[in-house]
Protein backbone atom coordinates (compact mmCIF):
# COMPACT_ATOMS: atom_id res chain seq x y z
CA UNK A 1 0.00 0.00 0.00
CA UNK A 2 1.26 3.55 -0.63
CA UNK A 3 0.32 6.19 1.33
CA UNK A 4 0.63 9.68 1.03
CA UNK A 5 1.96 12.00 4.06
CA UNK A 6 0.31 15.10 4.64
CA UNK A 7 0.23 17.41 7.76
CA UNK A 8 -3.09 18.25 9.10
CA UNK A 9 -4.43 22.18 10.21
CA UNK A 10 -6.79 21.07 12.77
CA UNK A 11 -6.53 24.69 14.61
CA UNK A 12 -10.17 25.39 14.95
CA UNK A 13 -11.61 22.52 13.38
CA UNK A 14 -13.96 19.82 14.35
CA UNK A 15 -12.91 16.17 15.53
CA UNK A 16 -15.02 13.72 16.06
CA UNK A 17 -13.66 10.65 18.56
CA UNK A 18 -15.65 7.66 19.24
CA UNK A 19 -14.95 5.96 22.38
CA UNK A 20 -13.86 7.76 25.14
CA UNK A 21 -11.06 4.60 26.68
CA UNK A 22 -7.77 4.44 27.24
CA UNK A 23 -6.56 4.61 23.61
CA UNK A 24 -8.79 8.18 22.96
CA UNK A 25 -7.51 8.89 26.42
CA UNK A 26 -3.97 8.88 24.99
CA UNK A 27 -4.73 10.21 21.44
CA UNK A 28 -6.48 13.32 22.76
CA UNK A 29 -3.57 15.63 24.07
CA UNK A 30 -1.68 15.43 20.23
CA UNK A 31 -4.95 16.65 18.99
CA UNK A 32 -5.81 19.37 21.77
CA UNK A 33 -2.45 20.32 21.04
CA UNK A 34 -2.82 20.89 17.39
CA UNK A 35 -5.81 23.20 18.32
CA UNK A 36 -8.73 20.93 17.30
CA UNK A 37 -12.35 21.26 18.59
CA UNK A 38 -12.54 17.63 20.19
CA UNK A 39 -15.92 15.99 20.23
CA UNK A 40 -16.30 12.93 21.82
CA UNK A 41 -19.05 10.50 21.45
CA UNK A 42 -18.85 7.86 24.09
CA UNK A 43 -21.41 5.94 26.88
CA UNK A 44 -18.34 6.39 29.37
CA UNK A 45 -15.12 8.43 29.46
CA UNK A 46 -12.26 7.53 31.52
CA UNK A 47 -11.28 10.00 34.43
CA UNK A 48 -8.78 11.79 32.12
CA UNK A 49 -11.31 12.45 29.71
CA UNK A 50 -13.55 13.59 32.30
CA UNK A 51 -11.04 16.12 33.40
CA UNK A 52 -10.27 17.43 29.84
CA UNK A 53 -14.61 18.24 29.61
CA UNK A 54 -14.42 19.58 32.77
CA UNK A 55 -11.77 22.01 32.32
CA UNK A 56 -13.34 23.02 28.87
CA UNK A 57 -10.83 21.51 26.24
CA UNK A 58 -12.94 19.59 24.95
CA UNK A 59 -16.77 18.53 24.67
CA UNK A 60 -18.37 15.22 25.43
CA UNK A 61 -21.74 13.13 24.29
CA UNK A 62 -22.68 10.80 26.75
CA UNK A 63 -24.23 8.21 24.46
CA UNK A 64 -23.25 6.07 21.31
CA UNK A 65 -22.43 7.13 17.78
CA UNK A 66 -25.17 8.52 15.65
CA UNK A 67 -24.43 9.50 11.56
CA UNK A 68 -25.63 13.17 13.34
CA UNK A 69 -22.35 13.54 15.32
CA UNK A 70 -19.93 13.75 11.99
CA UNK A 71 -22.01 16.99 11.22
CA UNK A 72 -19.28 19.31 10.77
CA UNK A 73 -16.12 17.22 11.01
CA UNK A 74 -13.19 17.39 8.97
CA UNK A 75 -11.88 13.82 10.47
CA UNK A 76 -12.92 10.86 13.04
CA UNK A 77 -11.09 9.06 15.29
CA UNK A 78 -12.67 5.50 16.23
CA UNK A 79 -11.34 3.66 18.91
CA UNK A 80 -13.77 1.47 20.55
CA UNK A 81 -13.72 -2.57 21.04
CA UNK A 82 -16.19 -3.54 19.41
CA UNK A 83 -15.17 -4.00 15.65
CA UNK A 84 -19.24 -3.86 14.45
CA UNK A 85 -19.23 -0.68 15.28
CA UNK A 86 -16.12 1.17 14.46
CA UNK A 87 -17.01 -0.16 11.13
CA UNK A 88 -20.50 1.54 11.52
CA UNK A 89 -18.44 4.88 12.05
CA UNK A 90 -16.40 4.48 9.18
CA UNK A 91 -18.85 3.58 6.72
CA UNK A 92 -20.81 6.61 7.81
CA UNK A 93 -17.42 8.80 7.80
CA UNK A 94 -16.69 7.33 3.93
CA UNK A 95 -20.41 8.56 2.71
CA UNK A 96 -19.54 12.05 3.76
CA UNK A 97 -15.81 11.93 2.45
CA UNK A 98 -14.38 12.38 5.71
CA UNK A 99 -11.11 10.74 6.38
CA UNK A 100 -11.39 8.18 9.60
CA UNK A 101 -8.51 6.49 11.48
CA UNK A 102 -9.29 3.33 13.21
CA UNK A 103 -7.90 1.60 16.12
CA UNK A 104 -9.19 -1.71 16.01
CA UNK A 105 -8.44 -2.35 12.37
CA UNK A 106 -5.99 0.00 10.54
CA UNK A 107 -6.11 -1.54 6.88
CA UNK A 108 -10.04 -0.78 6.87
CA UNK A 109 -9.36 2.64 7.84
CA UNK A 110 -9.10 5.94 5.28
CA UNK A 111 -6.25 7.36 7.21
CA UNK A 112 -3.28 6.45 9.62
CA UNK A 113 -1.93 8.06 13.02
CA UNK A 114 2.03 7.99 12.26
CA UNK A 115 4.45 7.40 15.07
CA UNK A 116 5.51 11.07 15.89
CA UNK A 117 8.52 12.60 17.64
CA UNK A 118 8.74 16.29 18.30
CA UNK A 119 11.82 18.52 19.09
CA UNK A 120 10.59 22.20 19.13
CA UNK A 121 8.79 22.73 16.03
CA UNK A 122 9.96 20.26 14.11
CA UNK A 123 7.63 17.27 13.71
CA UNK A 124 8.43 13.51 12.70
CA UNK A 125 6.10 11.72 11.57
CA UNK A 126 7.21 7.89 10.17
CA UNK A 127 4.41 5.78 9.03
CA UNK A 128 5.49 2.16 8.10
CA UNK A 129 3.91 -0.53 5.24
CA UNK A 130 1.31 -2.56 8.13
CA UNK A 131 3.37 -3.16 11.18
CA UNK A 132 3.21 -0.14 13.30
CA UNK A 133 6.18 -1.92 15.41
CA UNK A 134 8.62 -0.69 12.82
CA UNK A 135 7.48 2.92 12.43
CA UNK A 136 7.87 3.31 16.58
CA UNK A 137 11.42 2.05 16.32
CA UNK A 138 12.51 3.95 13.60
CA UNK A 139 10.75 7.11 15.63
CA UNK A 140 13.02 5.78 18.64
CA UNK A 141 16.18 5.80 16.52
CA UNK A 142 15.36 9.27 14.90
CA UNK A 143 14.31 11.01 18.68
CA UNK A 144 17.58 9.69 19.96
CA UNK A 145 19.05 11.02 17.41
CA UNK A 146 17.67 14.27 17.39
CA UNK A 147 18.65 14.98 20.73
CA UNK A 148 22.36 14.20 20.45
CA UNK A 149 22.67 16.49 17.25
CA UNK A 150 22.11 19.56 16.63
CA UNK A 151 19.80 20.82 13.92
CA UNK A 152 20.35 23.27 11.35
CA UNK A 153 18.40 25.81 13.30
CA UNK A 154 16.33 28.53 11.58
CA UNK A 155 18.07 31.91 13.60
CA UNK A 156 16.67 35.35 14.12
CA UNK A 157 18.84 38.03 13.60
CA UNK A 158 18.28 39.00 17.62
CA UNK A 159 20.24 37.61 20.11
CA UNK A 160 18.55 36.09 23.18
CA UNK A 161 19.04 34.92 26.74
CA UNK A 162 17.77 31.90 28.03
CA UNK A 163 17.65 31.11 32.19
CA UNK A 164 17.79 27.93 32.46
CA UNK A 165 17.84 25.88 35.54
CA UNK A 166 20.27 22.89 35.46
CA UNK A 167 19.05 20.76 38.32
CA UNK A 168 20.57 20.31 41.51
CA UNK A 169 23.69 18.83 40.71
CA UNK A 170 22.73 14.76 38.47
CA UNK A 171 23.11 16.12 35.46
CA UNK A 172 20.38 14.13 34.28
CA UNK A 173 18.33 16.11 36.51
CA UNK A 174 18.00 18.94 34.07
CA UNK A 175 14.64 19.48 31.96
CA UNK A 176 14.35 18.08 28.49
CA UNK A 177 13.77 21.55 27.30
CA UNK A 178 16.94 22.74 29.67
CA UNK A 179 18.95 20.07 27.80
CA UNK A 180 18.11 20.73 24.20
CA UNK A 181 18.77 24.67 24.71
CA UNK A 182 22.14 23.78 25.83
CA UNK A 183 22.05 21.91 22.40
CA UNK A 184 21.49 25.13 20.31
CA UNK A 185 23.67 27.91 22.58
CA UNK A 186 26.56 29.64 21.01
CA UNK A 187 27.29 30.90 24.56
CA UNK A 188 26.97 29.42 27.51
CA UNK A 189 27.24 31.34 31.06
CA UNK A 190 27.51 28.72 33.66
CA UNK A 191 27.60 28.74 37.80
CA UNK A 192 29.74 27.05 39.90
CA UNK A 193 26.96 24.50 41.24
CA UNK A 194 26.11 23.35 37.44
CA UNK A 195 26.49 19.60 37.15
CA UNK A 196 30.40 19.61 35.20
CA UNK A 197 28.91 16.87 32.59
CA UNK A 198 26.24 18.95 31.20
CA UNK A 199 29.82 21.36 30.36
CA UNK A 200 31.37 18.48 29.05
CA UNK A 201 28.76 17.87 26.77
CA UNK A 202 28.38 21.12 25.28
CA UNK A 203 29.88 21.33 21.38
CA UNK A 204 33.44 22.73 20.99
CA UNK A 205 32.75 25.56 19.29
CA UNK A 206 30.49 27.01 22.61
CA UNK A 207 31.88 29.87 24.51
CA UNK A 208 31.90 28.44 27.93
CA UNK A 209 31.86 31.04 30.56
CA UNK A 210 32.74 30.53 33.51
CA UNK A 211 30.76 32.58 36.44
CA UNK A 212 32.41 31.34 39.27
CA UNK A 213 35.82 32.75 37.69
CA UNK A 214 35.08 36.38 37.59
CA UNK A 215 37.03 38.00 40.13
CA UNK A 216 36.84 41.06 41.84
CA UNK A 217 33.50 40.75 44.61
CA UNK A 218 29.96 39.11 44.35
CA UNK A 219 28.07 42.53 43.41
CA UNK A 220 30.42 43.17 40.67
CA UNK A 221 30.78 40.27 39.36
CA UNK A 222 27.08 40.52 39.15
CA UNK A 223 27.10 43.28 37.01
CA UNK A 224 30.23 41.43 35.05
CA UNK A 225 27.81 38.61 34.52
CA UNK A 226 24.48 41.07 33.46
CA UNK A 227 27.10 42.66 30.93
CA UNK A 228 28.25 39.48 29.32
CA UNK A 229 24.39 38.18 29.03
CA UNK A 230 23.02 41.57 27.37
CA UNK A 231 26.38 41.89 24.92
CA UNK A 232 26.61 38.42 23.54
CA UNK A 233 22.93 38.42 23.14
CA UNK A 234 23.31 41.71 21.69
CA UNK A 235 26.11 40.71 19.35
CA UNK A 236 23.15 38.15 17.95
CA UNK A 237 24.27 34.77 20.10
CA UNK A 238 22.17 32.31 21.39
CA UNK A 239 23.19 32.82 25.05
CA UNK A 240 22.36 30.05 28.06
CA UNK A 241 22.55 31.26 31.88
CA UNK A 242 22.69 28.10 33.41
CA UNK A 243 22.11 28.20 36.79
CA UNK A 244 21.74 25.73 39.70
CA UNK A 245 18.53 24.37 41.06
CA UNK A 246 16.29 26.62 39.64
CA UNK A 247 17.34 29.85 38.37
CA UNK A 248 15.27 32.20 40.71
CA UNK A 249 15.21 30.49 43.90
CA UNK A 250 18.37 32.52 45.62
CA UNK A 251 19.87 32.18 41.88
CA UNK A 252 20.27 36.43 41.51
CA UNK A 253 17.81 34.76 38.34
CA UNK A 254 15.27 37.76 38.39
CA UNK A 255 18.22 40.65 38.78
CA UNK A 256 19.73 38.94 35.37
CA UNK A 257 16.23 38.63 33.73
CA UNK A 258 15.64 42.37 34.70
CA UNK A 259 19.30 43.36 33.11
CA UNK A 260 18.70 42.09 29.73
CA UNK A 261 14.70 43.28 29.21
CA UNK A 262 16.43 47.02 30.55
CA UNK A 263 18.98 46.50 27.65
CA UNK A 264 15.52 45.43 25.16
CA UNK A 265 17.10 41.85 25.45
CA UNK A 266 14.25 38.76 24.94
CA UNK A 267 14.66 36.94 28.04
CA UNK A 268 13.20 33.75 28.80
CA UNK A 269 13.16 31.73 32.24
CA UNK A 270 13.13 27.89 31.83
CA UNK A 271 12.67 26.60 35.42
CA UNK A 272 14.61 23.80 37.25
CA UNK A 273 14.43 20.95 39.65
CA UNK A 274 15.29 23.08 42.98
CA UNK A 275 17.65 21.88 45.47
CA UNK A 276 15.32 23.19 47.93
CA UNK A 277 12.93 20.09 47.38
CA UNK A 278 15.44 17.53 45.21
CA UNK A 279 17.97 17.43 47.91
CA UNK A 280 15.91 16.69 50.75
CA UNK A 281 13.82 13.96 48.51
CA UNK A 282 16.95 12.15 47.17
CA UNK A 283 17.87 11.67 51.24
CA UNK A 284 14.37 10.26 51.95
CA UNK A 285 12.55 12.90 53.07
CA UNK A 286 9.81 14.59 51.14
CA UNK A 287 8.62 18.00 52.15
CA UNK A 288 5.27 17.25 52.50
CA UNK A 289 3.62 14.56 53.91
CA UNK A 290 0.04 13.87 54.67
CA UNK A 291 -1.29 14.60 58.25
CA UNK A 292 2.29 15.46 59.10
CA UNK A 293 3.05 18.59 57.41
CA UNK A 294 0.74 20.64 54.72
CA UNK A 295 3.14 23.45 54.13
CA UNK A 296 7.01 23.79 53.39
CA UNK A 297 8.91 27.27 53.73
CA UNK A 298 12.10 27.46 52.12
CA UNK A 299 14.79 30.29 53.43
CA UNK A 300 18.12 31.51 53.21
CA UNK A 301 20.57 31.16 56.08
CA UNK A 302 23.44 33.13 54.36
CA UNK A 303 22.91 36.10 56.35
CA UNK A 304 22.67 35.32 60.69
CA UNK A 305 19.24 35.83 62.45
CA UNK A 306 20.28 38.86 64.64
CA UNK A 307 22.27 40.97 61.14
CA UNK A 308 20.21 44.44 60.15
CA UNK A 309 20.69 42.95 56.49
CA UNK A 310 17.78 39.75 57.38
CA UNK A 311 14.83 39.95 56.05
CA UNK A 312 13.75 36.50 57.43
CA UNK A 313 11.36 36.31 60.86
CA UNK A 314 12.44 33.66 62.22
CA UNK A 315 10.32 34.21 65.24
CA UNK A 316 7.19 33.48 63.13
CA UNK A 317 9.03 30.34 61.42
CA UNK A 318 9.73 29.45 65.07
CA UNK A 319 5.83 29.30 65.65
CA UNK A 320 5.06 27.03 62.54
CA UNK A 321 4.71 23.55 62.85
CA UNK A 322 5.21 22.66 58.93
CA UNK A 323 8.76 21.73 57.31
CA UNK A 324 11.58 24.28 57.15
CA UNK A 325 14.25 23.85 54.72
CA UNK A 326 17.41 26.35 54.68
CA UNK A 327 19.32 26.97 51.98
CA UNK A 328 22.71 28.12 52.26
CA UNK A 329 22.57 27.49 55.81
CA UNK A 330 25.93 26.08 56.91
CA UNK A 331 27.88 28.97 58.44
CA UNK A 332 24.91 30.30 60.54
CA UNK A 333 23.27 27.14 61.45
CA UNK A 334 24.72 27.26 65.24
CA UNK A 335 22.60 30.83 65.82
CA UNK A 336 19.62 29.64 63.47
CA UNK A 337 19.08 26.81 65.48
CA UNK A 338 19.71 28.93 68.61
CA UNK A 339 17.13 31.66 67.72
CA UNK A 340 14.42 28.66 66.50
CA UNK A 341 14.66 27.04 70.06
CA UNK A 342 14.40 30.43 71.70
CA UNK A 343 11.60 31.22 70.04
CA UNK A 344 9.88 28.02 70.91
CA UNK A 345 10.80 25.27 68.45
CA UNK A 346 10.79 22.44 70.05
CA UNK A 347 14.51 20.91 70.58
CA UNK A 348 13.52 17.23 69.71
CA UNK A 349 11.91 18.54 66.55
CA UNK A 350 13.65 16.06 63.84
CA UNK A 351 16.57 17.64 61.81
CA UNK A 352 18.26 16.89 59.09
CA UNK A 353 21.56 18.04 56.66
CA UNK A 354 22.25 17.12 53.07
CA UNK A 355 25.19 17.85 51.16
CA UNK A 356 25.60 17.98 47.58
CA UNK A 357 21.83 15.91 47.04
CA UNK A 358 21.73 13.90 43.99
CA UNK A 359 25.40 13.70 43.14
CA UNK A 360 28.19 10.74 44.12
CA UNK A 361 29.18 12.96 47.13
CA UNK A 362 25.70 13.34 48.76
CA UNK A 363 26.00 12.96 52.43
CA UNK A 364 23.14 12.71 54.75
CA UNK A 365 22.96 13.37 58.49
CA UNK A 366 19.72 12.91 60.72
CA UNK A 367 19.53 14.78 63.99
CA UNK A 368 17.54 16.98 65.59
CA UNK A 369 17.10 20.73 66.58
CA UNK A 370 18.79 20.75 69.47
CA UNK A 371 21.91 18.98 68.19
CA UNK A 372 22.24 19.63 64.74
CA UNK A 373 24.23 22.47 64.76
CA UNK A 374 26.95 20.62 66.64
CA UNK A 375 26.48 16.80 64.22
CA UNK A 376 27.04 18.84 61.31
CA UNK A 377 30.20 20.50 62.69
CA UNK A 378 31.25 16.97 63.90
CA UNK A 379 30.84 14.91 61.02
CA UNK A 380 32.53 18.08 58.70
CA UNK A 381 29.68 18.32 56.37
CA UNK A 382 30.58 21.24 54.25
CA UNK A 383 28.43 23.46 51.28
CA UNK A 384 26.16 23.09 49.42
CA UNK A 385 23.90 21.65 51.44
CA UNK A 386 20.36 22.18 52.96
CA UNK A 387 19.14 21.91 56.29
CA UNK A 388 14.97 20.48 56.97
CA UNK A 389 13.48 21.01 60.02
CA UNK A 390 9.83 19.09 60.83
CA UNK A 391 8.66 16.42 61.29
CA UNK A 392 8.93 15.10 57.66
CA UNK A 393 12.69 13.73 58.55
CA UNK A 394 11.72 10.31 59.70
CA UNK A 395 8.48 9.77 57.82
CA UNK A 396 10.32 7.69 55.42
CA UNK A 397 12.86 5.60 58.22
N1 LIG B 1 18.93 28.04 42.75
C1 LIG B 1 19.42 26.98 43.59
C2 LIG B 1 19.86 27.50 44.93
C3 LIG B 1 21.00 28.47 44.86
S1 LIG B 1 21.59 28.96 46.41
C4 LIG B 1 18.34 25.90 43.72
O1 LIG B 1 17.20 26.13 43.34
O2 LIG B 1 18.69 24.80 44.16
C5 LIG B 1 22.84 27.78 46.72
C6 LIG B 1 22.43 26.86 47.82
O3 LIG B 1 21.57 25.86 47.32
C7 LIG B 1 23.55 26.08 48.46
O4 LIG B 1 24.23 26.84 49.42
C8 LIG B 1 22.79 24.96 49.10
O5 LIG B 1 22.13 25.38 50.27
C9 LIG B 1 21.74 24.69 48.06
N2 LIG B 1 22.14 23.60 47.14
C10 LIG B 1 22.38 23.71 45.83
N3 LIG B 1 22.65 22.51 45.31
C11 LIG B 1 22.58 21.63 46.31
C12 LIG B 1 22.73 20.22 46.41
N4 LIG B 1 23.05 19.48 45.36
N5 LIG B 1 22.58 19.63 47.61
C13 LIG B 1 22.26 20.37 48.70
N6 LIG B 1 22.10 21.69 48.66
C14 LIG B 1 22.25 22.32 47.49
Amino acid sequence: MSLYPLALRLDGRKVLVVGGGSVTTRRIPALLDAGAQVRIVSPVLTPALHAHVEAGRLTWREGRFDESDLDGAWLVQVAVDDAEAAARVSAAAEERRIFCVRADDRTAATAWTPAVTRQGQITVAVTDGGDRRNAMALRDLIAAALTNHELPVARTEQGQVFLVGSGPGDPELITVKGRRLLDRADVVVADRLVPGMLLDELRPNVELVDAAKIPYGPSVAQEEINRILVDRALAGKFVVRLKGGDPYVFGRGGEEALACAKAGVPVTVVPGVTSSIAAPALAGIPVTHRGVAHEFTVVSGHVPPESDLSLVDWSALARLRGTLVILMGLKNLPKIADRLLADGRAADTPAAVVQEGSTTGQRVLRSTLGEVAAATAAAGLRPPAVVVVGDVVPVLG
